[in-house]
């Protein structure tokens, strides 16, 4: 098969064939804010996100960077006693801050002798020509990405959500990142209250002619204490199957390009904090079945790229 094992291009191939060997993430928190909860732009913050700014596994922001990296380094030391990481600044919007900040924190976390990238979760809204630039001269000296909260491509969700930006910042955010050759990794987040199938590709679509490098595919989960759980409450709205998800990744998988990366097919939930969808706390059964549903309809990635480009 063309990426090992899978039927897609997922990022722990991806790291193997640019590293030559296994290459894990440390997730990281650089003690930053986010103007969509710190009042800027709004205090609610997005309807889905939790106390810990979408980040539950990230280190603890009362240690400096170096001892977080030590800290997860420790965590999987067993099964990975020796081996490199990126480091993953992980929670709220990790380039909100001062550029000597920014520039402080991210070096600290590339001068650790096992860090060979940098990984950065932000907001399109969040990355002024400055932080650019500073992100520009990284990405020449390490391997980096940027991750983008995207979630859906639907401007009515967006508002709905909470997102706080309109789809022509991620358009213009896109332009710039790929003129400055800059890898951007989407998130999307099927099960959205009041979007169907169709509107959930339409995001997939997006990103494929927007032409980002990576994908991470999430479930909707609804968290408690969150906005979406009062919503969930008050409305009831339909929560995805795991049927329906599966069906949905696959047709996504699918229509995506064979050089994008996929970091992620499923998310992690807490079962302290998950109040739905609870099928999906079986990770490891959600994704042999992705497995097994690409394997039983033949699909593998880019079957249908281009019929929709
Ligand atoms: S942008 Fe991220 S950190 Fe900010 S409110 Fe939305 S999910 Fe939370």
């Amino acid at each position: 098969m063309r990426w090992g094992e899978k039927r897609y291009n997922s990022l722990n191939y991806f790291l193997r064939e640019k590293f030559g060997e296994k290459v894990y993430k440390v997730s990281l928190d650089g003690g930053f804010t986010c103007p969509n909860r710190d009042g800027t732009l709004s205090k609610r913050g997005c309807i889905f996100c939790s106390d810990s700014g979408s980040g539950e596994f990230a280190g603890s922001r009362n240690k400096s960077i170096t001892e977080q990296i030590e800290e997860q380094l420790e965590l999987i030391s067993k099964k990975f006693p020796l081996g490199n990481v990126i480091a993953y600044f992980q929670n709220f919007t990790n380039t909100y801050g001062d550029l000597e900040y920014l520039k402080k924190i991210y070096e600290e976390a590339l001068s650790h002798p096992r860090v060979v990238g940098l990984a950065i979760a932000t907001r399109p809204d969040c990355i002024d020509d400055e932080i650019l630039d500073l992100l520009e001269e990284l990405n020449n000296k390490t391997f980096l990405w940027i991750e983008l909260g995207l979630q859906t491509s639907n401007e009515k969700t967006a508002l709905d959500i909470n997102r706080g930006w309109k789809l022509k910042i991620f358009d213009e955010m896109m332009e710039k990142l790929n003129n400055r050759n800059i890898k951007a990794v989407a998130h999307i987040i099927f099960g959205l209250p009041n979007e169907d199938h169709k509107t959930m590709l339409a995001s997939v679509k997006y990103i494929i002619k927007k032409k980002v490098w990576g994908v991470k595919f999430h479930l909707l989960h609804i968290i408690k204490n969150t906005n979406l759980e009062k919503l969930y409450i008050e409305t009831k709205f339909h929560i995805l199957t795991k049927e329906e998800y599966i069906d949905l990744i696959g047709t996504a998988i699918e229509i995506l390009d064979t050089d994008m990366v996929i970091h992620r097919l499923t998310g992690d939930g807490s079962r302290e904090t998950l109040i739905e969808p609870r099928w999906s706390l079986d990770k490891r059964n959600v994704l042999n079945s992705i497995e097994k549903h690409l394997k039983e309809n033949n699909i593998s990635q880019g079957d249908k790229y281009e019929k929709i480009t």
